[in-house]
């Protein structure tokens, strides 16, 4: 029996190391695919074994043995740090309508501030922003150019709801 260190889940974070090891004489189960492993090496975590590539996050089926060498779980989910933090992290309170950001939905994010998709909008003309289009930021209003350009224009700005 070689290199099989007992794997430590740090309780708060839940994430877990990842070993590779080399298998005794008798095969593991995997437990993923419930076959036996006869490769080379195998993952071992949260006390099973694993195929190198069945052992996916739940999310993206990224080979979690790829990744790196930490693995989330949840909610008897397996995931990769990126989808981890997706789900289950802290997101924060919309810029715009300053309602809690539910950790799993998607957001924009414009320097310090994060937005619902749906509340990311020219605050003036609610005109909707792509991906790569530009917006501004301006007393932490979102503006699209136009309106950026004609407050800049006007002395003393005020932008008013139109
Ligand atoms: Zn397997
Ligand atoms: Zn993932
Ligand atoms: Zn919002
Ligand atoms: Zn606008």
């Amino acid at each position: 029996m070689q290199n099989t260190k007992l794997l430590q889940a740090q309780g708060q974070t839940e994430s877990i190391q990842m070993l590779s090891v080399q298998p005794d004489t008798k095969p593991k189960g995997c437990a993923g695919c419930n076959r036996k492993i006869k490769d080379r090496y195998l993952l071992k975590a949260l006390d099973k074994y694993w195929h190198e590539d069945c052992l996916k996050c739940a999310c993206c089926d990224c080979r979690l043995g790829e990744v790196g060498s930490t693995l989330y779980t949840k909610a008897n989910l397996i995931l990769c740090r990126r989808d981890y933090l997706r789900l289950f992290g802290v997101t924060g309170n919309c810029a715009a309508c300053s309602k809690l950001i539910p950790a799993f939905e998607m957001v924009m994010r414009a320097k310090d501030n994060v937005y619902h998709l749906d509340c990311f909008a020219c605050q003036l003309c609610n005109q909707r922003f792509c991906v790569g289009d530009k917006f501004f930021l301006k007393n932490n209003m979102i503006l699209c150019q136009t309106d950026y350009e004609e407050g800049l224009m006007k002395e003393g700005y005020a932008p008013q709801v139109r």
